[in-house]
Parts: C-alpha cells; structure tokens; sequence
C-alpha cells in the first residue's frame, strides 16, 4: 500500500476525540500495489467499516437476517471516553422490537427523565419524558463501551456476523466508478474484503467519505464542550438523571452515572486555548461560581488530562452514496450535541439501511437507488433535528454564552413551557426525532 516513507496509517489504541489516529500522507491504490501485499482477501455481501453504534446495529440487523456482514474497526477495543452514552426512548422501543430490551436493562446504568434546570428562582423541569406514550419514557444512560460490546456479542450469535478489531481501513476497492470493498491494515499485515456494498459507518472524520470525494456542509455551533467526571459526594446539587445550570456566558450539566457524576461544561466556541492558558485551578473557579455545591467534587480534577474537547460541530453531506458504497451515522451527518441524538440518529440510519438493504442484498439485486433510497428516508428527518438545534442553539445557547449577567430562560421558551398542546413538544423530538424507523424485517 505504501512506500517505507508513506506508511501513513498507524493504529492508536487510545481513543482520541479525532477517531484512530490516522497520519496525513495521501494513500493512493497505485502506490499500494507496489510495495505491500495484500495477505488475505475475504468476500462478504456488506462490508461496514466503524464500529460505532451506527456500524454495530447495522451489522446486526444484517446478519440476524442472513446477511454476510464484515465489520471493520479501527480500534481494538470498543472503549471510548466521553462519545456519548445516551439511548433514547426510540432506540429502547427498537431494542424492544428486537427483543433485546429486557437483556439491555441489565447492563448497569442510570435514567434521565428530563434534565432539572437550576435557575435563580429555583429548579424547574422544562421536559419530563414521563408525560410522553412510551414503555420507556426515559433516556438510558449506559457506557457506550457496554452498548456496543452488548451489540456485537448479540450479534456474534448469527453465523453470518464477523468482526474484525484493530482493522483500520485506509483504501477502497474501486472498478469502472464502483466500489468493490476496502483495503484494511491490522498486526499482520493487509487485507482485501471484498463487497456488494460497502458501508462508511467510520465518524465524523470518516475515511471513507473522504475516500469517496464527499465534503460535508459544515456549520459552526457557537459553543464547545469540556467533558470530566466528577465523584459522587453527598453535598453535591441534586442532578436526578441531568442537571443544568447556566453561569454567566458558560454553562454546567451534569449527568447523574451509576458510580460518578459525567460534567460538561459549556463556553463560546474557539476559546478552549484561552480557558487552557488561564490555567486548571481557573476552570475549577468558574465552575464553582456556577454551581458552589462542586467545590470538593472539583479536587479530582488533577490535570487537562482529566478533561476532554468537545469541538462541536454540525454537517451533513449532500450525498451519502455512490455506486458500492453508502454513509451512515456521523459520516453522514455530524449532529450538535443539543439533546443527545447523535447516536440515535446514527443508529436510526442503520435501521433504515438495514430495512432497505436487506432484501436487495438477499436477491443479489442491490442496486443505487437502494442506496440512495436509504438517504431519501433519512435526510430529511436529519435536516429537520439539526434545524431545530440551530434554533435551540440560537434562543439558548448563544443568549447564556454571550450573557454578561445571570441569563434569564428567553420568553418564548417560558411560554412554551406553560402551553399544554406545546409543551411536550420538545421532549417528543428528543426522544423520538421525527420520522423515527422501525424494524421491518
Ligand atoms: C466527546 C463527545 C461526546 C458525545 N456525546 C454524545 C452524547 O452524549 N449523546 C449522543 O447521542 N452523542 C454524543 N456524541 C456523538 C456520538 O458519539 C456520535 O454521534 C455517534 O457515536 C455516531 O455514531 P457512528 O456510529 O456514526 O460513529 P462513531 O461512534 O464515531 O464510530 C465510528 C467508528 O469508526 C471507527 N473508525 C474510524 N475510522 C476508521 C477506519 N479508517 N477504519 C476502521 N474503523 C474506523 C472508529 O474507531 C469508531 O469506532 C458525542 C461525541 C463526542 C466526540
């Protein structure tokens, strides 16, 4: 694949917020060809490259219905540090379709019924998923980590289900404009999968999109994310599930865990390096200017180390396939972080390309429009979210960011929040989205 000096790809078993460190040099097929051999080549129906939450479901789906399914990830464990642990109500009542809700309950996890907002005048609960019409009216908060493992356990049942870890993807197979399947590098060596489809499930920094030629639409939220865990202490705010409390231009939430307490906190976008300069003990003040009650929580914070950026962003690609290949999930569109729904809506994706694919794949007639079917059904209930979050970011995020007092909650929110017809509305979007799939098949 590469030439001694090209060889770009190197593996990083320490998750970073930028996915499997993968090194700039260009990787082109030709120079592949010339130096390293390809040790093994496997043919499979679909080839899903990434194992996040989008990748894994739509490996199982696939193969619970006979469908050979390589999966391919980067990294050799599913552990990752802060990428979002939230499943939200839709996602539970697919699991329950699948039959898999009850074994997931058991993984040990804590439930948010709607996030408690701290305000000047007291705690109020703007969203309670409990007045919606759902078995599970509560978003599950379980280590992604046990989320997946679950899944590809479950999933290693069905003889057509393989997965391969510490395989990290860095060239597509392409003929006549087609793509045939990926080259991957593991501990031995490199190795072809060959595919009728090949499935981009790899990130917001996705490979495979670059690979392909797609650019995604970008838009820049006005806030980033600092993530940290803090322990759980008997003088802490009282977070039930999640908590939120805004500062003056910065906010704190809290994510009640099983044995800690998950904090983000939020502040205007691009100032991560002023905030690191100005040093950890700062940090740590302001924090406690929002919320006294973590004074002692704050003295597990020892270094940066214990803190990770997230840079937000929201994008979408105008196209999410070509002839061979389709994106799902982040690589398809990143989500801002408003609500959670990233990977409900990557997993949703895997849904509906599971529901579109299947039969075609079974056939052997998958054809382009199958592909660009699955882009139809989920496009626009994609672009309607990251509406609603840009308009979420811009009544709240964006007024409490550039406060220079105690930010009030904006009128129309506290309107909403009193209207009856209305004021659901808000917890039915995050907790089903709109146009939500269903198992099919
Ligand atoms: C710090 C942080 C916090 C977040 N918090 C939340 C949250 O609270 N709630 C929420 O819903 N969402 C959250 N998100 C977003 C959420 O993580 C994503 O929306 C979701 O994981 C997308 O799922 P995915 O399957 O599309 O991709 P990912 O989960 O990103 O998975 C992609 C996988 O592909 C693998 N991969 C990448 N490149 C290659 C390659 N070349 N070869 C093989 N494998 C490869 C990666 O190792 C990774 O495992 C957060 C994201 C970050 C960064």
């Amino acid at each position: 694949m590469f030439t001694k000096d090209e060889k770009a790809v190197s593996l990083s078993s320490e998750p970073t917020d930028e996915g499997p460190v993968i090194a700039s040099g260009v990787i082109t097929a030709a120079s592949s060809k010339q130096t390293d051999e390809v040790t093994s080549t496997q043919e499979t129906k679909c080839c899903v490259v990434g194992g996040g939450p989008g990748g894994v479901m739509l490996s199982y789906l696939l193969a619970r219905q006979g469908v050979t399914v390589i999966l391919l990830e980067a990294h050799k464990d599913f552990d990752r540090k802060f990428r979002g642990d939230t499943i939200h109500p839709s996602v539970l009542e697919v699991m329950a379709e699948l039959g898999l809700a009850e074994r997931l309950h058991q993984l040990r996890h804590t439930k948010s019924y709607g996030p408690t907002i701290q305000t000047a005048k007291g705690p109020i609960r703007p969203i309670d998923f409990r007045r919606l019409k759902t078995e599970f009216p509560y978003i599950m908060l379980v280590p992604q980590v046990d989320f997946l493992n679950f899944m590809v356990e479950e999933a290693k049942q069905y003889p057509h289900f393989q997965v391969r870890m510490g395989a990290l993807v860095h060239d597509l197979i392409e003929a006549d404009g087609v793509v045939k399947g990926v080259r991957y590098r593991d501990e031995n060596g490199i190795h072809e999968v060959q595919a009728v489809v090949t499935i981009g499930a790899d990130g917001r920094h996705s490979r495979i999109r670059h690979l392909s030629g797609f650019e995604p639409i970008k838009t820049s939220p006005p806030m980033d994310v600092l993530w940290f865990n803090l322990p759980l202490l008997p003088e802490g705010p009282p977070v039930q599930g999640l908590f939120a409390r805004f500062g003056v231009g910065r906010a704190l939430i809290l994510f009640e865990r099983v044995d800690h307490l998950q904090a983000g906190y939020i502040f205007t976008k691009g100032h991560y390096q002023e905030l690191k300069a100005a040093g950890l003990d700062a940090l740590k003040r302001s924090i406690v200017e929002i919320e006294p009650r973590l004074e002692n929580h704050l003295n597990s914070l020892k270094s940066w180390r214990d803190v990770t950026l997230l840079s937000v962003e929201s994008s979408r690609c105008p196209r999410w396939y070509k002839d061979g290949l389709l994106l799902i999930g982040d690589a398809a569109h990143v989500m801002s972080p408003v609500g959670g729904v990233g990977i409900n809506y990557a997993i949703h994706d895997a849904i509906e390309a599971a529901n579109v694919l299947t039969e075609p794949l079974k056939l052997e007639r998958l054809e382009t429009r199958h592909l660009r079917q699955v882009q139809r059904r989920r496009q626009w209930p994609t672009q309607f979210i990251q509406g609603v979050q840009a308009f979420a970011q811009k009544q709240l995020a964006a007024r409490v960011l550039n406060s220079s007092g105690p930010p009030k909650l904006p009128l129309l929110v506290r309107w909403l929040l009193k209207v009856p017809l209305v004021r659901d509305i808000p917890a039915r979007l995050i907790a089903f989205g709109i146009g939500r799939s269903h198992i099919k098949l």
